[in-house]
């Protein structure tokens, strides 16, 4: 019986990283179901990327309020990991803050951190919520948000908020009971905390029962708190607190307005200028142009869709949406997504894939969006953590061009001059120069 609270905790323990690592692992084979890129040059310029957009946010440094309170609620969550830590030691050994006796004087110190830390993510997640449906900015006011994304925003916010609170009263019963001498708290001398010491007005009326009672309630909520939050998090768009660094890791370093050319579509312009180079024996094998579905992107494409946070940024820029056009970047990573974690559903119940007659193109993004990108980079620009919707378009209008010549009239005939005539004009090259005659 004295055991018993070690070992349920020890079960949820393992019942919870079991389940976060089977998500991971499916998380894991969905990205690697795109196709191959190689993506590993220039390596001290992508660890700069990493300290640079991941830890330091500095894109999010363009509007500084914004990127201060976003800050504190990261570094919050981050380190009070540590006190995590500490916790799961103590429920697993069956101690009480195990790190104060050998820490002494800086453990003191460190929760007093932590608890400012704690005290700046309750003002600033109450902050980001305002934001988001009180003031109802544009860009998380927006359709596309319409349901479960709108919700998953708020149910993190609200988490993370009852998450410190239960941090700050747990610590208020700690210390009002050590300074009563209480039983084992007595023993743990730890001395007041900068705020939840505070509230000891509010608890000096309850028993020392009571106090524990409150106490191991926090502390037991917490921890459960944080456990369903760490499987949470895989079905979340802030998923992006983990992939944003292998996301900045592996972000894009050429210019941003250089596009990727078609090695295949370049081999055949070169082989019709020059057919001596071109292989003898033509080749059976059937080349996609473009990308039709998620497996024909790249898996850095589909790193991208998992590491999008939502936050709207992206369309914010987008000249098509602000024009009123049915494109969203951001509606094209969360249709990415969406797509991409059906197929881990379709996997998960067959082992392998088996055809469901859906694709990305048309059963999730349509031809509409796809032609009303004007390809200006500005979302990409945009993206606090290196995502290119725009990749995934050009790759998406490759397909709808190239496989299934599905183009407007207009589009038809600037492609027949430039194939005809090298320009998109309907002159012949040889009157090219025309224009400069005096007649
Ligand atoms: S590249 Fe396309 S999707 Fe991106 S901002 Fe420009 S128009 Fe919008
Ligand atoms: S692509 Fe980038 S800017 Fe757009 S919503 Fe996702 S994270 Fe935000």
């Amino acid at each position: 019986m004295q055991y018993l609270p070690q070992l349920i905790f020890i079960l949820l323990t393992i019942t919870a990283v079991y389940l976060f690592s089977k998500k991971a692992k499916q998380i894991k084979r969905n990205i690697f179901l795109g196709r191959d890129e190689e993506i590993n040059d220039n390596k001290n310029l992508r660890w700069k990327n990493v300290l640079l957009l991941a830890f330091g946010q500095k894109k999010m440094f363009k509007n500084p309020l914004v990127a201060v309170m976003h800050f504190f609620v990261y570094a919050g969550f981050i380190i009070i990991n540590i006190e995590v830590l500490e916790i799961v030691l103590d429920g697993i050994l069956g101690t009480h803050r195990l790190f104060a006796k050998p820490l002494g004087n800086f453990y003191t110190l460190l929760i007093n951190a932590f608890e400012i830390l704690a005290v700046l993510v309750i003002i600033f997640c109450a902050t980001f919520l305002i934001r988001r449906n009180i003031i109802k900015l544009k860009r998380f006011a927006s359709k596309d948000l319409n349901g479960w994304p709108r919700s998953d925003a708020n149910y993190i916010l609200i988490t993370e908020i009852i998450l410190m609170f239960l941090f700050l009263k747990m610590n208020a019963c700690d210390t009002l009971l050590q300074s009563r001498g209480y039983g084992h708290y007595g023993e743990t001398l730890t001395g007041n905390f900068i705020i939840s010491s505070n509230y000891h007005f509010i608890l000096q009326n309850f028993s020392n029962q009571s106090l524990v009672w409150f106490e191991r309630t926090c502390w037991w909520v917490h921890i459960t708190g944080i456990f369903i939050f760490l499987n949470y998090l895989p079905y979340s768009k802030h998923l992006h607190i983990l992939l944003a660094f292998p996301n900045a890791y592996y972000a894009r370093l050429i210019p941003q307005g250089k596009m990727k050319n078609m090695p295949d579509i370049q081999n055949e312009v070169l082989y019709a200028m020059q057919p001596e180079l071109a292989p003898t024996e033509p080749s059976t094998e059937h080349k996609k142009f473009g990308a039709k579905d998620v497996f024909d992107l790249s898996w850095k494409n589909l790193l991208d869709a998992y590491s999008c946070t939502e936050c709207g940024r992206c369309t914010a820029a987008c000249p098509a949406n602000i024009t009123g056009k049915l494109l969203s970047p951001r509606t094209i990573m969360m249709k990415t997504r969406d797509r991409l974690e059906e197929i881990g559903k379709n996997i998960n119940v067959h082992k392998i894939f088996t055809d469901d007659n859906k694709s990305l193109l048309h059963n999730y993004i349509s031809v509409e969006e796809l032609r009303a990108c004007t390809t200006c980079n500005a979302c990409v620009e945009a993206c606090p953590v290196s995502i290119s919707p725009l990749d995934i378009i050009t790759q998406l209008r490759r397909y709808l061009i190239m496989e299934e010549s599905n183009a407007p009239q207009e589009w038809n005939s600037m492609f027949s001059s430039i194939e005809n005539n090298f320009a998109p004009w309907k002159f012949s090259p040889d009157e090219r120069d025309k224009w400069v005659s005096e007649s």
